[in-house]
């Protein structure tokens, strides 16, 4: 069934997720503050909304893809009292969890339906449709969205209640960062030990180390030939936006009183790492930080 989509966010991630969404026939009315998005959007099939009230009064669902909760919560502030009573807003952003949840109940409390539904994958899933989505929220509203969401991704999985997404998002991202910084670690340590980096790998990747951050996202050149390493760290998922995720993770860590030692350290050699020169590399990158600190050259 094809419906009218509102899509608020056209940024890196937001924009070939509104296009791949027009391509599956759905009706898509695009909005961001910046009027070079939303141009580009309407070259990719969407109908280019010059307010969010122009863009959401007539949709069956509101998605949004913005860079962080308070931009997540001004939006759902406007467009709760612009769109018609029922409508289902799916908020794809990466977010706090208690922010999620802030927006699932004014929502509710406007009349309006909600899920978060964040995304694994990055801009190269977003343009070929093979993000990976969790959402949190009802399971009614999450049979609802599938579909679009499969327009957009290769799996959609229902997490749990209000802020379920979210809460996967960021635990996942917390064994992601804190892996990467463990195989940085490791290859380093087999440099100073004289273990080329092949023969790390070959053991590893196969043993008991073997994990996403080494056999995919390798942060050495050379044994995993599409990884970032052997394109001087372009990314891939930036720096910036690790940091970012473990950020929200020590976060509700914090709060919870959750004892989450690695994952707050990585949060902060991530924040170092991030600030300076190298957020916009890739996440991989941060082995470059372990060397240097170690006294070798990079
Ligand atoms: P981006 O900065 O490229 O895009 C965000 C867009 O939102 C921009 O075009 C900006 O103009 C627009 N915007 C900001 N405030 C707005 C408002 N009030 N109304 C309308 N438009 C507004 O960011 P991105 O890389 O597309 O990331 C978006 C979200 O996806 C973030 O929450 C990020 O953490 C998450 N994410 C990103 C990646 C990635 O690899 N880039 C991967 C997974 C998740």
């Amino acid at each position: 069934m094809n419906r009218t989509v509102a899509f608020v966010g056209l940024g890196h991630m937001g924009g070939p997720m509104a296009a791949n969404l027009a391509r599956a026939g759905h009706r898509v009315l695009g909005h961001d503050l910046a009027p070079e998005a939303v141009e580009a959007a309407g070259r990719a099939g969407a109908e280019p909304a010059g307010s969010v009230t122009a863009a959401v009064r007539e949709a069956d669902v509101v998605i949004s893809m913005l860079p962080a909760g308070r931009h997540v919560l001004d939006l759902y502030d406007e467009a709760l009292t612009a769109a018609r009573p029922g409508t289902l807003f799916v908020d794809c952003s990466t977010v706090d969890v208690a922010d999620a949840r802030t927006a699932h109940e004014r929502a509710r409390t406007a009349g309006m339906r909600s899920l978060d539904a964040p995304v694994s994958g990055g801009v190269v899933g977003a343009e070929a449709a093979t993000l990976t989505f969790m959402a949190g929220g009802g399971e009614e509203e999450f049979t609802e969205a599938r579909p679009l969401l499969e327009a957009m991704g290769r799996r959609a999985v229902h997490c749990g209640g209000p802020g379920a997404g979210q809460a996967a998002k960021i635990c996942n991202n917390m064994i992601l960062g804190v892996s990467m910084i463990a195989v940085s670690e490791a290859f380093v340590l087999g440099e100073s030990l004289g273990l080329s980096h092949q023969a790390l790998y070959d053991v590893a990747s196969t043993a008991s180390g073997q994990c996403w951050a080494l056999s995919v996202n390798c942060p050495v050149p050379g044994p995993v030939p599409s990884s970032p390493a052997n394109r001087d760290y372009r990314p891939g998922f930036a720096a910036a936006l690790m940091a970012k995720d473990l950020r929200l993770a020590a976060g509700a860590a914090k709060a919870g009183g959750v004892h989450t030692e690695l994952g707050t350290r990585a949060a902060e050699l991530y924040a170092e790492y991030a600030e300076g020169a190298g957020g916009e590399r890739d996440f991989s990158a941060i082995v470059g930080t372990i060397r240097e600190r170690s006294g070798e050259v990079t």
